[in-house]
């Protein structure tokens, strides 16, 4: 018999050890503390920080309209929400939101949610479940492969856009209702799909596309109006077999999500979707601050063409990089920029490099990535200037010709 006193075994003992395992395996995260420091600066742990991590695409985040209508709409309506939307939570700001949002992604109507990972966590169960089908592609994000799992529904994963195995398995499967699930621009490759494929591939197998367009809301297409917006599917060509998602943390500067198609979907998805059901709703000032940052986005062709210049800029500076050490960008037109380097420690030791000389470039590691794909990911913004990414381009040339010589 143990007596009273002896400590009891736990499985918390081991978390210490399990700790430990991550640090060894390089793969341990630590978070920084971080202030805005004008443009594209941010005072990190203290220390002055050019940052090329940041989604803020169109440099909207600090952007003083924003902060005036979230200041004002504080002082009219306080603070919290109070209540769920389906109680007492659906604010007039968040109502008058949601028809700015469907009007600027000319999709028949919107539901505004708190976060985006809430969206399609929840949204997915609510569409499909056991004896459904979905199809999801490998590179899909965290919040996607996570809403595939709660919904019970069979998860058929495709290779990283390949739409012949996608076909393939929609042809096979017997299942009635189908739901096939993306990114639109992949979140850590920066690629786009090929919508009007995928959407086609849709309409063939009576299957449901939901787009997830979190890094595409506000930088691709006309007045930013969405990946959807530049592939023509919107407006009158819109098909009802299409779910559009976006977040409002990214180019929109805020926080939120929100998903937007056929009206008779959205009002299903607002019954019977568990994390907008039971969720205090987002609070009416920041639908204010966003419903001025769609003003702004839209006419914001010329923050948008600053980005295009960038993005070419860091392409064509990156492209001398010499070749032995395989690093290497993967193909995107979007602000998002993978430079793949390989292993965890390596990926490591480009971002302490950088960090050294002033410039914030995550390393991304397994599991957000493939094993052996560990990176840098550039995130560029219309906050960036072009002396910004000509120092950028000047450290990492240099970091690369140090490493060579090792
Ligand atoms: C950021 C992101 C999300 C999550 O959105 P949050 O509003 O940050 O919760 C969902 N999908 C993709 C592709 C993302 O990049």
């Amino acid at each position: 018999m143990t007596s009273p006193t002896a400590p009891q075994a736990s499985w918390l003992d081991d978390i210490p050890a399990r700790l430990a395992d991550i640090e060894r395996a390089h793969l341990l995260r630590r978070r920084r503390v971080v202030e805005p420091a004008g443009g594209a600066r941010l005072r990190v742990d203290g220390q002055p920080m050019l940052a090329f991590c940041s989604n803020d695409y169109l440099g909207l985040a600090s952007h003083p309209a924003l902060a005036q209508a979230a200041c004002e709409a504080t002082q009219r309506f306080g603070v919290g929400s109070g209540g769920s939307p389906l109680v007492s939570g659906h604010s007039a700001a968040n109502d008058a939101l949601e028809h700015d949002l469907a009007t600027y992604v000319q999709l028949p109507r919107a539901l505004y949610f708190y976060a985006g990972y809430a969206t399609n966590t929840g949204i997915i169960p609510a569409l499909v479940g056991d004896g459904d089908a979905l199809f999801s592609d490998a590179l899909n994000h965290a919040c996607l492969i996570d809403g595939a799992r709660l919904s019970r529904a069979t998860i058929h994963r495709y290779p990283h856009a390949d739409l012949a195995a996608l076909e393939a398995q929609l042809a096979a499967s017997p299942a009635r209702r189908k739901l096939v699930i993306s990114d639109a621009v992949f979140s850590m490759d920066g690629d786009l799909i090929d919508i009007p494929a995928l959407l086609a591939l849709c309409e063939r197998y009576d299957a449901l596309l939901l787009l997830d367009d979190a890094h595409g809301f506000g930088v691709l297409g006309p007045q930013g109006r969405g990946s959807l917006a530049q592939a023509g599917r919107t407006g009158p060509d819109a098909s009802r077999r299409v779910l559009y998602m976006a977040t409002l943390g990214k180019a929109a500067g805020v926080a939120g999500a929100f998903v937007a198609g056929d009206a008779a979907l959205i009002e299903w998805l607002l019954q019977k979707t568990r994390t907008y059901i039971f969720a205090t709703a987002a609070p009416p000032l920041l639908a204010s601050a966003l419903r001025q940052s769609l003003h702004l986005m839209k006419a914001a062709d010329d923050r948008r063409a600053h980005l295009d210049g960038l993005i070419a800029q860091l392409r064509q500076g990156l492209a001398t990089l010499p070749a032995p050490l395989g690093w290497h960008l993967l193909p995107s037109r979007t602000p998002v920029q993978a430079l793949i380097i390989g292993s965890n420690e390596a990926a490591l030791a480009v971002m302490e490099g950088l960090r050294a000389q002033g410039l914030w470039v995550p390393a991304i590691r397994p599991p957000t990535v493939p094993a052996g794909t560990a990176r840098l990911r550039i995130a560029l913004s219309a906050a960036h200037t072009t002396d910004d990414v000509a120092q950028l381009i000047e450290a990492l040339h240099a970091l690369a010709t140090q490493s060579l010589s090792h």
